[in-house]
């Protein structure tokens, strides 16, 4: 067989994940070779895309169903994408101050939030408790027509909202700018086979064959399907999880949370400022179970068959979700949150628990915004595994999976990934400039 030049590292998929490791390795590590494929025209044109996420910058203080351990990491990895990007000439481009809150709604909530808040404050010094005046005068709407008891737990002057897709556009823009590297960007290529070689893998796309010593996937969804095609964490299924938006005219000065049923696997839902559309508020995600690897891609549906591998176990761990009545009932309001005519009607009673005084005819369905959040099932365990999951069979290959806070995370994922491929590669990586330079 014909011998192809050997990359050091090739990335498939130029999401903000992959564009991440592009750029730590690049910058902070000796390995002088490495390749990222995109299938898409442009970066970050999925999961990352500022229409497709909340373009939230999870720090877990707000986020009611992230334990302290949990909050604490993604606080550091949300610190390295703010340390990054706030030297960037663009950064008015990539990182946004809003206020945020999350509100505690009646005596249940408020008593919860309290007690988070004694708890959290000590490792979080912008957190205020925020009485119902306080949040009168920041985010008065929340207020207006409202009888119940409530407080909030709020930053007031933080980033906390960022363009993924520009994040990422720079993470390739810098990676580029390293002098005396071949760093290749290929968009418009899609990569249809890994093959293990003597050497490494053998990367198949539409446009020819590539060669690397290591191969990492941040395919999104398509990240199992790599890995199941090779034979690797066969021991997962996925649950493609679509959210989708709602508009309203400029409803709220900052982000505003809810509290978290702790009975249900989904972030409830928040209104946010979108960064993309000025004067307007975006209320979701919802949680649509949905067979596709990519929203509004309904190509990708074979793609899902194959990774999902209905079986014994699968049906197991879904029926232990549907057993439970809240989850079951959450998941089919959500269904009907997607059904024209009635769905704005459903959803305003949802929303309502943000803005009490939202009338129908402020709701307008996001169209084609809203991306999937590919949710591993565990089939030996039998539950869902929340959060990231990474594959890394020590041999020269990583697949990630990174539903939220992946694009939060990237940064801090990324640097997993250069640890495993310095490690292996036996290359060099300049950790105190890193730490320097990111935390
Ligand atoms: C509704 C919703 C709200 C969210 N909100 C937030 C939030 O507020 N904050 C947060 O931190 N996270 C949020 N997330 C999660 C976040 O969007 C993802 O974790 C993150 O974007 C994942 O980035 P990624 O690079 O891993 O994947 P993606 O952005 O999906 O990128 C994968 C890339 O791989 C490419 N690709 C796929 N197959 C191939 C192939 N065969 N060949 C070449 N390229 C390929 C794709 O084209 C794509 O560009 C949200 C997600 C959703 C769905």
């Amino acid at each position: 067989m014909e011998k192809t030049h050997t990359h050091d590292v090739i990335i498939i998929g130029g999401g903000v994940s992959g564009t991440a490791l592009l750029y730590l390795l690049a910058q902070y590590t000796d390995l002088n070779d490495v390749m990222l494929l995109e299938k898409y025209h442009v970066i970050a044109n999925v999961n990352s895309h500022g229409r497709n996420n909340s373009q939230t910058l999870h720090c877990g203080d707000i986020e009611t169903n992230y334990t302290l351990d949990k909050a604490l990491q993604v606080k550091a990895s949300a610190n390295m994408v703010v340390r990054y990007a706030e030297k960037l000439k663009n950064k008015e481009d990539i990182l946004y101050k809003y206020s945020k809150m999350v509100i505690g709604v009646g005596d249940k909530e408020v008593s919860q939030l309290r007690e988070r808040f004694s708890q959290f404050s000590p490792h979080y010094s912008g957190m205020k408790l925020l009485e119902r005046e306080d949040i009168e005068k920041i985010e008065p709407t929340v207020i207006d027509g409202r009888k119940e008891n409530i407080i909030a737990l709020a930053v007031l002057d933080e980033y906390t909202a960022v363009n993924f897709q520009a994040l990422s556009q720079s993470f390739v823009d810098q990676a580029l700018k390293v002098k005396g590297k071949t760093i290749d960007v290929k968009l418009n290529t899609k990569v249809t086979k890994i093959k293990k070689s003597d050497d490494g893998y053998r990367v198949k796309t539409s446009s020819g064959t590539h060669h690397a010593k290591f191969v990492v996937v941040s395919s999104g969804g398509h990240s199992l399907l790599f890995a199941h095609r090779m034979g690797f964490g066969l021991e997962f299924s996925c649950l493609p999880m679509a959210g989708s938006f709602y508009y309203t005219p400029d409803m709220l000065k900052g982000k505003v949370y809810t509290v978290q049923n702790d009975k249900l696997p989904f972030a409830a839902i928040h209104g946010d400022p979108d960064v993309l559309v000025p004067g307007k508020t975006r209320f979701g995600p919802t949680a649509l179970a949905l067979p596709v690897l990519e929203r509004y891609n309904w190509k990708t549906l074979p793609e899902f068959l194959y990774i999902f591998k209905l079986d014994l176990n699968v049906i197991k761990t879904l029926w232990g979700l549907l057993r439970v009545s809240e989850i079951r009932n959450y998941l089919f309001k959500n269904m009907c949150f997607e059904l024209p005519i009635i769905r704005r009607h459903l959803f305003l009673g949802d929303a309502r628990k943000i803005v009490p005084n939202m009338k129908l005819k402020d709701l307008t369905f996001a169209k084609k915004t809203g991306g999937i959040r590919p949710v591993m099932i565990d089939k030996k365990n039998h539950c869902l595994h929340l959060g990231e999951a990474k594959l890394s069979p020590g041999n020269g290959l990583i697949f990630n999976m990174t539903p939220s806070p992946g694009a939060t995370s990237c940064l801090g994922n990324a640097e997993k990934d250069l640890d495993i491929i310095v490690e292996f590669l036996g290359a060099k990586v300049d950790k105190d400039r890193l730490n320097k330079d990111l935390r």
